[in-house]
């Protein structure tokens, strides 16, 4: 009785869900967690153990998925610690199978999210710290009908003992005649080949050749579902059934449809065999990047050079590259003079001068020079290993679009049966013609599989990512490509970004005349800054031979400029806002819209604080602006996409800059807190906006933008709040990006379009009897062969570039 009672007043709870969480460092933090994660739909109870760290999330009814929960955690400012893992997965062939696997995986717990490609037969999963071993994903996975691999890191793949091709040409050898005898008559050739031959020629291919299909058609089948292969084999095994019965029982009609079965079989293996080929090519251009990495090192042992292995070079090793070598590791030249060619990693063919003290990046081309490289990073820390995952992420990511495409084909098997069945009744009850119905029923079993919409997106995804990660631009993955193809706006931070970010002082005004002495005593506050401008003054002095004196108690005011004691003198140095906040009358000189010495040129004003009549003098800066950056601004809007600028620096030069480049859209002294907000002004009128900066003080203004775009070599933030990395900070690239994003989305969508098509024209044809199995199986595997060739077309993508603004 008792049990009862408290059965109805606390309902059965589901398992809680638990998550470690990483970056709880107080109390407070628990409660913003709980918050956090109470604020879930679906969640009943959540609790936060500090000293665990971890999190117990119990469901209040149905699910709940993984990757909200840890999508909130995040936003409120914690982090779930996660890991991925990418399994192979043998045995897929259709779109349906995607989902099955997805749902398999995606129930074991510790999962986050677990994205399928068909294109490469991946999975990746992303599982939080918690998962232990993968054998609860192979379990999974052979649960739901395939087996699963751990994939090998980036290895060349070791080529397999296959029989496939034999066994395929074989196929094709003992199919021909079967498919000649029919279009014998077309030639005027008479008779057909005696039944028993025809069963001869039949049977091989059937059961030898067609083996693969039985087997994953009863392994879908043994997990509760259909595949593409379940069809294959339903629709060969009925037409080579009804010949076996027509060949040996007297009375029938004694049609035979050996050709049919066996043409289904070739077909459709020639289809998947091509199709492998170009899989393999979607995936070349970044499989290409790891292939460049040399095996050997020439380590400088006590001055002589000794060849290596790569991987047993470590961080601090004189490395010698000789002309024409590609380095080995990422490194600082000490040694030597060269031009290296980094086109790999930038897309940019113009060889780079390296010198003493520049940087180099591991399989880089060396040019006529040798140099000395000390190593920095080796193997998976490398630049190139770094975007090599990059982009693999990326071309495992999923397409928003594809999730849909998903559903629908999980559905598509038993639909289709449904369909065959069908029209085997109508044709039977209308016709009466029980060998009609049957191959009507058969063909339609074979036109519907929907192989060509399981690959029509992932390959275009593949294909346009990795000819994107060739140009030098890195996208994050499917979401944000499918994003930027819609950019409506995009906004720019000027400084290191439109411009070089390297500001040079062209004009001193110094109230006493001593424009050393201004510059010394700027220069003394200035070095407790990172600022563009900062480091400009500094330079300055230095180069001018200053002694530059230490500054006491500085203070840097973001967006206005620093403060700091010298010589018991309290100075500020700053804008027009700074001085103001402080009371100082600095007259009309470099109000926002006069000129300065130089057009677009910041004036910083040094003053001393509580002192009537304070301001000390103005320092005139002015910063280049990017030679590509014109042709950016110039093709954006020739793909009608609205420039803006958006900037802490003062009214005044930001409009001469913006003249130069022909932004008309102005966002001036804005600070940097209020980047972010500007941004979202702008989402808010319903336009589509990317941010582009360097992630100095921008990088919550990347965050919020519909999409990020850093520059790389930027600061590191930037690169993980971005969807998309510019290598080598060229600005040029903008355009680019945009336009492979859209050629990439065009991809997609013609390839889902035609294979929507083939279904829906192809199943009405075939269940009237319009089709004979044999062009269905033609059909159906030209139907793959085409999409994936049709995203292929991608890899000719090359950007625009140069100044035709
Ligand atoms: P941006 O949008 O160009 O990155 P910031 O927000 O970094 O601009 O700075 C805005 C303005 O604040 C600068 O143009 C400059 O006038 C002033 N400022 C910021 N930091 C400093 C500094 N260290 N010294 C002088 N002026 C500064
Ligand atoms: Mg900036």
């Amino acid at each position: 009785m008792t049990d009862a009672v408290i059965q109805e007043v606390a309902p059965a709870e589901s398992e809680a869900i638990v998550l470690p969480i990483g970056g709880m460092t107080c109390a407070s933090c628990v409660g913003r967690v709980e918050k956090a994660l109470a604020a879930v739909p679906g969640v009943a109870d959540v609790r936060v153990n500090l000293a665990a760290n971890q999190a117990s999330v119990t469901r209040a009814n149905g699910p709940v998925p993984a990757d909200q929960l840890v999508d909130a955690v995040r936003s409120a400012g914690y982090d779930v610690p996660t890991h991925s893992v990418d399994i192979d997965i043998e045995g897929m062939h259709c779109a349906g199978c995607v989902s099955r696997v997805e749902k398999a995986v995606g129930a074991v717990p510790g999962v986050v999210s677990a994205a399928v490609n068909l294109a490469n037969g991946k999975a990746r999963v992303t599982a939080t710290d918690l998962l232990t071993g993968s054998e609860a994903l192979a379990a999974a996975v052979a649960g739901a009908g395939f087996t699963a691999h751990e994939a090998e890191d980036g290895a060349p793949e070791k080529p397999k003992t296959d029989l496939s091709g034999v066994i395929l040409a074989m196929s094709a050898v003992l199919t021909l005649p079967l498919v000649a005898q029919m279009a014998g008559p077309l030639f005027g050739a008479a008779g057909h080949l005696p039944a028993t031959v025809q069963l001869a020629l039949a049977t091989p291919v059937q059961f030898i050749a067609g083996w693969p299909f039985y087997r994953a058609a009863w392994r879908a089948l043994r997990a509760g579902s259909g595949n593409m292969d379940l069809l294959v084999a339903l629709g060969t095994s009925a037409a080579y059934g009804l010949s076996v019965w027509n060949t040996f029982v007297p009375g029938t009609d004694g049609y035979l449809y050996f050709e049919a079965s066996a043409a289904i079989v070739t077909m459709v293996l020639i289809g998947r065999w091509l199709e492998g080929r170009a899989k393999r090519k979607a995936g070349s251009a970044i499989r290409a990047l790891m292939d460049l990495r040399p095996a050997v090192a020439r380590v400088l042992r006590d001055g002589q050079p000794d060849e290596v292995a790569v991987d047993l070079v470590v961080p601090g090793d004189l490395v010698q590259v000789r002309p024409g070598e590609s380095m080995p590791v990422d490194g600082i030249v000490t040694a030597g003079e060269s031009e290296v060619d980094e086109s790999l990693l930038t897309g940019e063919s113009v060889p780079v001068a390296k010198a003493v003290g520049d940087a180099v990046t591991g399989s880089a081309i060396n040019g006529d020079g040798t140099l000395v490289v000390e190593t920095t990073a080796v193997g998976g820390d490398t630049a190139l290993a770094r975007i090599v995952r990059w982009v693999e992420n990326a071309q495992a990511s999923k397409a928003p679009v594809q999730r849909l495409v998903d559903r629908v084909a999980a559905v598509f098997v038993p639909i289709v049966v449904a369909i065959a069945v069908l029209t085997w009744f109508a044709w039977w009850i209308g016709g009466g013609d029980v060998t009609a119905a049957a191959i009507a029923a058969v063909s339609v079993l074979v036109i519907a599989c929907p192989c060509a919409l399981g690959l029509a997106t992932p390959t275009a995804i593949m294909v346009g990512t990795g000819a994107a990660a060739r140009a030098g631009i890195l996208i994050k993955d499917a979401a944000a490509l499918e994003r930027a193809g819609s950019i409506t706006d995009v906004a720019f931070d000027k400084t290191g970004t439109l411009t070089f970010g390297r500001p040079e002082p062209v004009r001193i005004e110094a109230a006493d005349g001593d424009a050393d002495g201004l510059l010394r005593l700027a220069a003394a506050v200035q070095q407790g800054s990172e600022h563009p401008i900062a480091r400009a003054i500094v330079l300055a002095a230095e180069e001018r031979g200053q002694r530059i004196a230490p500054a006491d108690a500085v203070r840097r005011v973001p967006g206005r400029g620093v403060t700091g004691t010298v010589d018991g003198r309290d100075l500020l140095i700053g804008n027009r806002a700074m001085m103001a906040d402080h009371g100082i009358d600095i007259g009309e000189a470099g109000n926002g819209d006069a000129d300065g010495p130089s057009p677009g040129a910041t004036a910083v004003w040094v003053a001393e604080a509580g002192k009537p009549g304070g301001c000390l003098g103005v320092i005139w800066l002015l910063d280049q602006v990017k030679p590509e950056a014109v042709g950016a601004v110039y093709r954006l809007r020739a793909r009608g996409v609205a420039p803006v600028m958006i900037t802490g620096d003062a009214v005044g030069p930001a409009k001469r800059i913006a003249d130069t480049l022909g932004i008309d859209d102005v966002l001036a002294e804005v600070p940097p807190d209020r980047k972010a907000e500007r941004v979202a002004g702008l989402r808010r009128r319903g336009h589509v906006v990317a941010m582009v900066g360097d992630g100095v003080n921008d990088a919550p203004a990347l965050a919020e933008a519909d999409i990020g775009i850093a520059m790389g070599g930027g600061a590191d933030v930037a690169l993980e709040t971005a969807g998309i990395t510019l290598m080598r900070g060229n600005v040029g690239l903008v355009p680019a990006a945009i336009e492979v994003s859209r050629a990439t989305r065009r991809k997609i969508r013609q390839n889902l379009f035609w294979a929507f098509v083939y279904n829906v024209v192809g199943i009405p044809l075939a269940a009237a009897g319009l089709m004979h199995p044999a062009i269905a199986g033609t059909a159906m595997a030209l139907s793959s062969v085409a999409v994936v060739t049709n995203a292929l077309l991608l890899r000719r993508w090359r950007p625009e570039l140069g100044d035709d603004g």
